[in-house]
């Protein structure tokens, strides 16, 4: 991995914890040498994800439609700013630029992004490793759901274990570097036994 994507709120969430390990993240990547790719915007997790990494000299690249493109909304400081016409475009170019995801708290877009990105794997068109960056417990409810899906059989246990999950960002990043992609169907069939 040299250059990970980041997926994570445009809002910054009720408790301070979750901006310090957002702001903690970009330093570390730009610390241990990875380029940063993100949604562009200077509010809310998205834009400490990018402060932590340019405070460090990291490279930042950031990728967002042109109708989100306002002064509030976008980091002007970053290494370079990419800017598509869809929001599609956008998910594909994020993907493009990046071997590695690792996914922070956030509403519907992030999650949007990282499933888009996870089912992407789960069909093979990509061998990138996920992580759930786990800050407070926030994915906790994620895990049971994922669990629930392997037990009623709408998902393979080697798939579900595509999604890493950690609360320290340090084991987070051991994680993705040691993984290795399934190479399993994605379908589910009865048990025969
Ligand atoms: P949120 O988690 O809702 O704060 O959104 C985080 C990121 O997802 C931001 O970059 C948003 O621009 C993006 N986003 C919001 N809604 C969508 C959507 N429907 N599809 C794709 N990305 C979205």
């Amino acid at each position: 991995m040299t250059s990970i994507v980041v997926f994570c709120g445009s809002s910054e969430g009720y408790q301070e914890c979750h901006r310090e390990t957002a702001y903690g993240l970009g330093n570390m990547l730009a610390e241990r040498g990875y380029r940063v790719v993100y949604g562009g915007a200077k509010i809310g997790l998205m834009g400490a994800v990018a402060d932590g990494a340019l405070d460090k000299g990291g490279d930042v690249i950031g990728v967002i439609p042109h109708f989100l493109r306002t002064k509030e909304v976008t980091h002007e400081g970053l290494t370079e700013l990419i800017l598509t016409n869809t929001m599609h475009e956008r998910k594909l170019k994020m993907h493009e630029l990046s071997d590695g995801v690792i996914t922070l708290p956030g509403g519907w877009g992030t999650m949007e992004e990282m499933f888009e990105m996870l089912t992407w794997g789960q069909l093979g068109l990509h061998q990138k490793p996920m992580g759930m960056l786990n800050i407070n417990g926030y994915y906790d409810s994620l895990k049971v759901l994922a669990d629930t899906m392997v037990s009623e059989g709408f998902l393979k246990q080697e798939i579900r274990d595509m999604l890493l999950f950690s609360d320290s960002i340090e084991e987070l990043l051991d994680l993705m570097e040691n993984y290795v992609a399934p190479d399993v169907p994605q379908w589910v069939t009865k048990r025969t036994t």
